[in-house]
């Protein structure tokens, strides 16, 4: 489905950016990927990747939520692969704690992770969009993005923001036939939700219609869907991949 194309995934040395390496890898796209700090993980991944499905694959130690670092990332993917067709804008962070004990810190490092992130690298991609006539990007916003969630207000301002953010670059970049769309997951078994108590996890769960938690490959699968040419005539969307969980 995605064969010649290059995609930019921020944040997939674990997880659901992982997942979705993997899906996009095996439907022949080539993969420049990014993490934070897990090195190791990170190279091992590259090679596993390349060797399993034969595309490039190149893993960069860049911070989504630095504006320069963005702009570096982008203009050494171009030099490396020729062209991005694809932006996931998917790395981010939890700092849960009620509004009372939240500091400024939490607040800061939330916003600038989750939501500055994705104003980093579109705006350090959209050169390439532009010149290429074409574009799908993908931001990973949340159910709580939505519905909100006590001890999240960062994370849910953040995820809130992304959908907003995507609505209005869709709206701006529809007419260079670039596409913008959000993908809001509900509980997705990954170390982000590993962190959370058995008894919240099971709250959860009991509240989803199709009582499970979701897999990083039923995220991987929607993207892939919206980063391929399946969904050419969608964009400004946000799609919930969440069992059901919010209707
Ligand atoms: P995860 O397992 O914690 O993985 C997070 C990934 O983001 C890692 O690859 C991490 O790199 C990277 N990352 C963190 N900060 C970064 C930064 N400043 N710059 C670049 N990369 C950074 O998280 P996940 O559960 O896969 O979540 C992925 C996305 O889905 C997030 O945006 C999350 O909010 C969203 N989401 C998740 C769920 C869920 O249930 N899991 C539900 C809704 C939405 P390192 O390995 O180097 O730290």
């Amino acid at each position: 489905m995605l064969k010649n194309k290059v995609a930019l995934i921020t944040g997939a040395s674990r997880g659901i950016g992982k997942g979705i390496a993997e899906a996009f890898a095996k439907n022949d796209a080539n993969i420049a990927f990014t993490f934070a700090s897990s090195v190791e993980k990170a190279r091992a991944f590259e090679q596993e990747l390349a060797l399993k499905y034969g595309v490039k694959v190149i893993g960069y130690q860049s911070d989504a939520s630095n504006y320069n670092a963005a702009q570096e990332l982008a203009e050494k993917v171009v030099a490396d692969f020729g062209s991005i067709d694809i932006l996931i804008n998917n790395a981010g962070i939890t700092r849960d704690t009620l509004l009372m004990r939240m500091s400024e810190e939490q607040w800061d490092q939330v916003i600038n992770t989750n939501l500055k992130s994705a104003f980093n690298l579109t705006k350090a991609c959209l050169k390439t969009f532009l010149k290429n006539k074409a574009g799908s990007i993908i931001n990973m916003t949340s159910v709580v993005g939505v519905t909100g969630n006590a001890g999240q207000a960062n994370y849910a301002a953040s995820k809130a923001g992304m959908i907003g953010f995507t609505k209005s670059i869709a709206k701006e970049l529809g007419s260079r036939n670039v596409r913008c769309n959000a993908i809001a997951p509900g509980f997705i078994e990954t170390e982000m939700t590993a962190a959370l108590n058995a008894d919240v996890v099971k709250g959860w769960v009991d509240t989803i219609p199709l009582k499970r938690g979701g897999t990083t490959d039923d995220v991987a699968n929607a993207c892939l869907f919206l980063a391929s040419d399946m969904s050419t005539y969608i964009t400004g969307q946000t799609l919930s991949v969440c069992g059901g969980m919010l209707m």
